[in-house]
């Protein structure tokens, strides 16, 4: 329940882990309740299944097919399970990399994982990536640079903490940013995102990661994002959510 009585549907929350909640069946049920568009990001391949089996049944989530670069030192073979799946989806994630402290050891395993991702989507063309980038902006944006260049998919940086210049790059190479609250919370990269262009920036909640007034957020939760955004942008919620549903269906054209 979101505390604010407002009609929040249309907006869209690109990266949250429906099924990471502890009824998924319901938290996907809520989204589409709401009418929010949300992206249900998976952690690793063999979350798959069900995840679509779930959002085919609704008008406003999609599922996305991932192997969480978190997960890679440990799921690196799930790679031939996500393969098996690719060519039942148009949405990727999530994918990246980490190279935080925690998992840094693995990011030789994860850059051969997120080569082969970006290499598998550049040839079916036409995918749409949400992608993690932890301590590893640059190294992400090498990665997309190389083999996801304009015109053999799109990809979305979520939850992107990288430099201003690492933004104008991205910017250049395509790519759309996914923006969430807890990012606007610190200075820095509430900085960062206020140089984002307003046609290329998304909402996102990464739920239930990250929390709304006290408990993990929800899909309506971005509610709370494009009132934020709107008022620093000197916009009205109404007119910043218009924005924000634009450039999901720019991002949704097939090119
Ligand atoms: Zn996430």
């Amino acid at each position: 329940m979101v505390e604010n009585n407002t009609d929040n549907s249309g907006l869209v929350d690109f990266h949250c882990h429906l099924d990471l909640y502890p009824d998924h069946e319901q938290a996907v049920q809520q989204a589409e309740s709401a009418g929010i568009f949300t992206l249900a990001v998976t952690t690793t391949p063999r979350a798959w299944p069900r995840n679509h089996e779930l959002a085919q049944k609704t008008k406003y989530v999609r599922a996305a097919l991932g192997l969480h670069p978190q997960l890679v030192a440990e799921h690196e073979a799930e790679i031939a399970i996500w393969d098996n799946y690719l060519s039942e989806t148009r949405y990727v994630g999530e994918v990246g990399l980490d190279a935080g402290p925690r998992f840094y050891k693995s990011i030789d395993a994860q850059k051969r994982v997120f080569r082969h991702v970006l290499q598998r989507c550049s040839e079916a063309g036409d995918k749409i990536l949400s992608v993690h980038s932890i301590r590893a902006s640059k190294l992400v944006l090498d990665f997309v640079e190389e083999l996801m260049p304009p015109g053999k998919g799109k990809v979305v940086l979520h939850w992107f903490t990288g430099t201003k210049k690492e933004v104008q790059r991205a910017i250049k190479l395509g790519c759309y940013f996914s923006v969430n609250s807890t990012m606007l919370a610190n200075e820095r990269h509430l900085s960062m995102v206020m140089d984002i262009p307003l046609e290329r920036i998304l909402t996102e909640t990464d739920g239930p990661f990250t929390k709304t007034v006290g408990r993990p957020s929800v899909p309506s939760d971005v509610a709370y994002t494009i009132d934020r955004l709107g008022r620093l942008h000197k916009k009205q919620p109404a007119e910043f959510a218009s924005i924000i549903r634009a450039n999901l269906r720019e991002l949704l054209i097939v090119n």
